[in-house]
């Protein structure tokens, strides 16, 4: 299923909804949002399934609003330096250990909304990322029940104030300016994703492909990531991970190429859609 989260008009606060083709089917009110839908998945999937397929109440996709899959989720969490050629690019040596940083809360942003150049800033750069969505999460999670533990997947772009980022040790908060962590376009649930591991991944700037990858080349793979951060934290239902990005960020282009006012910045995941923004100067 593609589950999304939609305005079908500007005073309506937001709806879940099933996208079926080019439509998308107002699930009604199944669950008070998206994360409360994640946790009681296991009771309410197969009502779920069966409103989508009635389609009582149902929009042309084109004509309601895309709002970012899930709105507040309790933890951000991504993981840096997770592709071998981006870590090559940026001159860093391949981690011996996961390392990971937040994105809070606030960063959070609809599929195709703007996204914000803070006033002061001149390095702003994209990160194209699979995101996985924790499902009903717990603690302890040994890699071979990791997969079990992903509701589903969505696109991601890890946007970075590289300035913000470099100048310190602590990335927190380089990675979470307002509007920095645009998600969607809708969550495509674990089982049409049989193997994450596998999914071409791109980032275009004004049309130019910047980043072109696959899954495949992620150093800590999912289930490696769960695995650890599950030693730590208790993994929440709709929980984010943002799982890393691949070669082609514009901070190692040389010259660096930051974006710009009126930039268009476009996420692409292979059986999950893309995501679209235009950048826009505070
Ligand atoms: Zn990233």
């Amino acid at each position: 299923m593609k589950l999304a989260t939609f305005k079908a008009d500007a005073g309506n606060t937001g709806e879940l909804g099933a996208v079926e083709g080019d439509r998308v089917v107002a699930l009604g009110a199944l669950a008070r949002d998206m994360q409360d839908l994640i946790a009681r998945w296991p009771t309410l999937e197969a009502e779920a399934r069966r409103r989508a397929a009635a389609a009582e109440r149902s929009f042309p996709l084109a004509g309601v609003k895309l709002q970012a899959p899930i709105a507040k989720s309790g933890k951000v969490m991504a993981i840096g330096l997770n592709y071998a050629d981006h870590i090559a690019e940026t001159g860093a040596q391949k981690p011996e250990h996961q390392t990971w940083f937040a994105k809070m809360a606030n960063a959070i942003n609809g599929p195709y909304d703007d996204v914000v150049i803070p006033r002061l800033s001149h390095s702003v750069d994209y990160e194209a990322e699979l995101v996985a969505v924790i499902g009903t999460g717990g603690k302890h999670i040994a890699k071979a029940d990791a997969k079990a533990a992903v509701f589903g997947y969505c696109c991601g772009n890890d946007v970075t104030e590289r300035e913000w980022q470099k100048r310190v040790s602590q990335w927190i908060v380089g990675k979470s300016c307002d509007t920095h962590a645009p998600i969607g376009p809708w969550i495509v649930t674990a089982d049409e994703i049989p193997d994450p591991h596998s999914l071409g991944i791109r980032c275009k700037v004004n049309g130019e492909t910047r980043q072109n990858s696959n899954t495949r080349n992620l150093i800590f793979d999912i289930w490696d990531q769960i695995a650890f951060l599950s030693e730590a934290m208790t993994l929440e239902p709709g929980d984010l991970l943002f799982t890393g990005t691949p070669d082609g960020v514009g901070m190692a282009m040389k010259p660096p190429r930051f974006l710009n006012d009126g930039d268009v910045v476009r996420v692409e995941i292979d059986r999950l859609g893309a995501i679209e923004a235009r950048f826009v100067r505070e």
